[in-house]
């Protein structure tokens, strides 16, 4: 039995379901949609065949090392090895038996990875991949309960889970039996009282991912005596478009795009990530900053839907000069020139800037120049039960429970207990490949109990 319909839980149920055993799926929600369809859909992989097709050299060791630097080594080391190790095959498999067209984003570097390694389906949206999930699980006949709130967990003396307890929206309930679970539930980020203890610093964020994630993974597992990990960790984004609530991909940095505040001015070494620049964005005056960035990088952007979205709805702004850019922003418009001025100053000097940013000669923006207002946001939390390699839910002494497993935000994440450890696409990562583990080492558990 699987708890939420999220990338983590189809990939679960799939591969439940193709080690021949009766999976079915229980969600909150009228249609499953989750943190998931949020998301830009984007998997990282390492030496995946979409790369070697174009051939860009990777290999799972050292996507293992960006892993573990950008978590300043806080990570679980086994769990690194294990979602660096299994992406690729996870990525291929959703491909190859589910038909899921994959391809590697190649125009723009992620920080923090050293190749090209981010997978994402056309449109390069998470709708996109939550809908090809469901399609999946759909053509297996794998059965999926809607509008069911697990609500509680029936556990016996010796901590086996043995049912749950299902929630309609009319408030009745129903019990279900299982041989195992699977919380695929996400993480706290829609509880506001367990981010206000775990994540202090963004108890005033605005949470940008699926309400339904009230952290009842961690609720659970801490009743069962399960080890919560590294709970300050989350996800944020320093680069959603306000007011209008779009998320404005990173690549408008990374190809040589910079944020100021309200005063013009540069606050940040921008390309450390986008998870840590949240709160650093909601330092500044009114917690507002603007990207400002140029058309050639315009043109990178639109790849993602989100991008294609906030250009529709006037979130971007254009002009022909910097100067008029930032009249148009309200910004002091010597402050916006000297940012500029310094950035290439740097350029030419082929030096760091006072901020340590190194930008590439080619990131020097040229007219017509773009904006948008941005803010800071809490994404997803990284904390959560750990877990061992099989996916099973470990206690606080680290040994399993009988039959629980955990997957995506659920379980605690490969970034440590910081947002500055999140490195791109961390997420779906241990969705996708602990949802894929999950799945697989449950069905095998429910087997052996089976009678022969
Ligand atoms: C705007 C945004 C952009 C992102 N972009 C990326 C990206 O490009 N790459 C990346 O790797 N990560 C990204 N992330 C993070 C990524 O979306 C998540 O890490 C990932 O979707 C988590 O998958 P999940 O299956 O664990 O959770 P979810 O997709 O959130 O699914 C959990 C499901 O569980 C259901 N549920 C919760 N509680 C219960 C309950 N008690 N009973 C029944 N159902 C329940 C929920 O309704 C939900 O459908 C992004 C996140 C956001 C918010």
């Amino acid at each position: 039995m699987v708890v939420g319909a999220g990338a983590a839980g189809f990939c679960a149920a799939l591969a439940a379901h193709g080690s021949d055993v009766e999976v079915v799926v229980l969600e909150r929600d009228s249609v499953p949609r989750g943190s998931t369809a949020l998301s830009a859909g984007l998997i990282p992989a390492a030496a995946t065949r979409f790369q070697a097709a174009m051939g860009i050299a990777d290999n799972p060791a050292l996507f293992a090392a960006d892993l573990t630097r950008k978590a300043h080594g806080k990570a679980d080391a086994a769990l690194v090895d294990l979602v660096a190790q299994q992406a690729a095959p996870t990525v291929e498999w959703l491909a190859d038996r589910y038909g899921l067209p994959f391809s590697v984003v190649d125009d723009f570097d992620y920080p923090g990875h050293s190749a090209r390694r981010m997978h994402g389906l056309p449109g390069r949206s998470g709708v996109e991949l939550i809908d090809g999930l469901r399609h999946a699980a759909d053509a297996c006949e794998i059965p999926l309960i809607v509008n069911a709130t697990v609500s509680a967990l029936y556990v016996d003396a010796g901590r086996t889970v043995c049912g749950v307890e299902v929630t309609r929206p009319d408030g009745t309930c129903d019990s279900l039996g299982c041989d195992a679970l699977i919380l695929a539930c996400n993480g706290y980020g829609g509880a506001p009282d367990l981010v206000a203890r775990y994540i202090p610093e963004m108890r005033h964020a605005s949470y940008f991912g699926h309400p339904g994630n009230r952290g009842d993974a961690v609720l659970w597992g801490g009743k069962l005596g399960a080890k919560l990990e590294h709970m300050p960790g989350y996800q944020g984004h320093g680069s959603v478009a306000h007011p209008h609530g779009i998320l404005i991909s990173w690549a408008v940095i990374m190809e040589g795009g910079f944020q100021v505040n309200t005063n013009g001015e540069r606050f940040s070494d921008e390309s450390l990530g986008y998870s840590e620049q949240a709160a650093v964005v909601l330092a500044q005056p009114d917690g507002i900053a603007f990207d400002i960035f140029d058309k050639r990088i315009a043109a990178i952007a639109r790849q993602f839907a989100d991008f294609r979205q906030a250009e529709a709805s006037g979130a971007i702004m254009e002009a022909p000069t910097l100067g008029r850019l930032g009249a148009r922003l309200n910004l002091p418009p010597l402050a916006l020139a000297q940012s500029q001025a310094e950035i290439e100053a740097a350029i030419r000097s082929g030096r760091p800037d006072r901020f340590g940013r190194r930008f590439p000669e080619t990131a020097l923006l040229a007219p017509p120049f773009k904006a948008v207002r941005v803010t800071g946001a809490l994404f997803h939390t990284q904390g959560g039960v750990a877990v061992d390699r099989a996916a099973r839910v470990l206690d606080t002494d680290g040994k399993p429970l009988p039959n629980i497993f955990a997957a995506g935000g659920a379980a605690v994440g490969v970034a440590g207990p910081r947002a500055s450890g999140y490195l791109s696409g961390n997420g779906l990562l241990t969705a996708t490949v602990l949802g894929r583990i999950a799945g697989e080492a449950a069905a095998a558990f429910a087997k052996r109990r089976m009678p022969n």
